[in-house]
């Protein structure tokens, strides 16, 4: 057990934090096997190994005419009107080799017959009838190979297609539907108990604008972490406002301790007499990181109840929410046994001036422009939950750095790191 260090040490690097974070998030491990229709946001607990080729054979790219290249190139040396159309292969049924000096019939999709080597386009076709007997006349030699679409070409057959770790998206479900999976392993939901803390936090609801008490605010966290937890795919237990009391607190995390694999909390996570969670994780476990260099959002909190982990953000909603996509949600990931990147930061040119950072690592609320640039959110207030709600991601600005219009700044967007 360690001893968290004194509060005037210096605040940890953001970085730094992470990297001990994630130390301690060991994958849970529990499996469970879901539809493949139900599968989206999951995260694969198996290779999924294809048993089979995709395409399974040669098929044709267009609705037109498969052919011999070398039966064209002949048919137009002679001065032939056409050839002789001797099949006709719709997507979904397999035709027989194609006999020479004839061409078939053939749609998108529908196997290449043995023998031809090249697709027609209907639209390089003059199709006629003679006798009774489709001809078609080809306006354009192909080439040998065109618009042939070859076995293999997407899968080979005992390739690991979607390797275990892959977050599931829309276009992983429709992979592994490819190879014929109907259903996927995949890690169970980290079970998530969420409170707030905060005698001033009213429930939206349960008393109207109008009749709030001075001082009273609604509880804006408590809707943004449950829906961050939910689209990281957690399973949620809303344990709603636990008030500023150290019994209560003690109470209220030794209660969600049981069955869940991490309790989250805001607010109360400082070191004013009303904030009671640090020596309340004390009581009951211990606390083991303790404040980030970072802005906003320095105060940040991990330890461990009982078998749960435990972290706790700050109250301010910027911070919380900033604090979440940054540390929690990488956090919640590496539970799942996520593998491969997250959010990756890109370069974007800076449409303002920012000519007084703060000293610690900022996180600056901006949106793009019109012309790929970024401008900022004029109120940078970790309170002010507008700048999250009008930016679309953060500005990464290294401590002490100034900011001049035209600098290339990293740039983080919040669907990225919220998907
Ligand atoms: P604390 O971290 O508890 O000192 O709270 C810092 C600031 O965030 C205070 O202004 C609180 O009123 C505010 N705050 C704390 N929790 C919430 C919450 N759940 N929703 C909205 N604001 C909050
Ligand atoms: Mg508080």
């Amino acid at each position: 057990m360690s001893t968290p260090p004194p509060a005037r040490a210096p605040l940890k690097p953001l970085d730094e934090m992470l990297v001990e974070l994630m130390a301690f998030a060991e994958p849970l491990g529990r499996i469970e096997t879901v539809s493949t229709f139900e599968a989206d946001g999951r995260v694969l607990a198996q290779d999924a190994v294809s048993a089979l080729t995709v395409p399974p054979r040669d098929n044709s790219a267009m609705d037109g005419y498969a052919v011999r290249c070398a039966d064209l190139a002949a048919a137009a040396a002679n001065g032939s009107a056409g050839l002789p159309v001797s099949q006709r292969i719709p997507a979904g049924s397999s035709g027989t080799p194609l006999a020479g000096g004839t061409v078939a019939r053939i749609f998108t999709g529908a196997p290449v017959p043995e023998g031809a080597d090249a697709i027609v386009m209907q639209e390089d076709v003059e199709a006629f009838e003679q006798n009774g007997q489709p001809y078609a006349r080809i306006k354009a030699q192909p080439q040998p190979g065109q618009w042939i679409r070859r076995a293999g070409e997407d899968v080979t057959s005992g390739a690991v297609v979607l390797p275990r770790g892959s977050r599931l998206t829309p276009a992983e479900l429709g992979m592994a539907a490819t190879i014929g999976l109907a259903q996927l392993q995949v890690a169970q939901r980290p079970r998530v108990a969420l409170f707030s803390t905060g005698d001033e936090l009213v429930m939206p609801g349960d008393v109207p604008p109008e009749a709030m008490r001075p001082g009273a605010i609604y509880n804006s966290n408590r809707f943004f972490l449950r829906a961050l937890l939910q689209r990281a795919g957690c399973k949620v237990t809303d344990l709603g406002i636990v008030p500023d009391k150290r019994e209560a607190t003690i109470a209220a995390l030794r209660d969600a301790s049981a069955g869940h694999d991490l309790i989250l909390t805001s607010g109360g996570v400082s070191v004013g007499e009303e904030d009671h969670i640090k020596p309340s994780v004390q009581a009951l476990g211990h606390l083991t990181l303790w404040q980030v260099s970072m802005k906003p959002g320095k105060p940040f909190a991990y330890g461990r109840v009982g078998q749960s982990h435990f972290i706790g953000l700050p109250g301010n909603p910027v911070s919380s929410f900033v604090t979440f996509m940054l540390l929690v949600k990488p956090f919640l990931l590496k539970l799942m046994g996520a593998s491969g990147r997250h959010a990756q930061p890109v370069l974007l040119p800076a449409r303002f001036n920012w000519p007084r950072p703060d000293k610690r690592r900022e996180f600056l609320r901006a949106r793009r422009t019109a012309d790929g640039g970024l401008e900022l959110f004029p109120n940078q207030s970790s309170g002010v939950l507008t700048s999250a709600v009008w930016g679309d991601g953060l500005i990464d600005n290294p401590g002490s750095q100034a900011i001049a219009s035209g600098d290339l700044v990293k740039f983080y967007s919040f669907a990225e790191m919220m998907g």
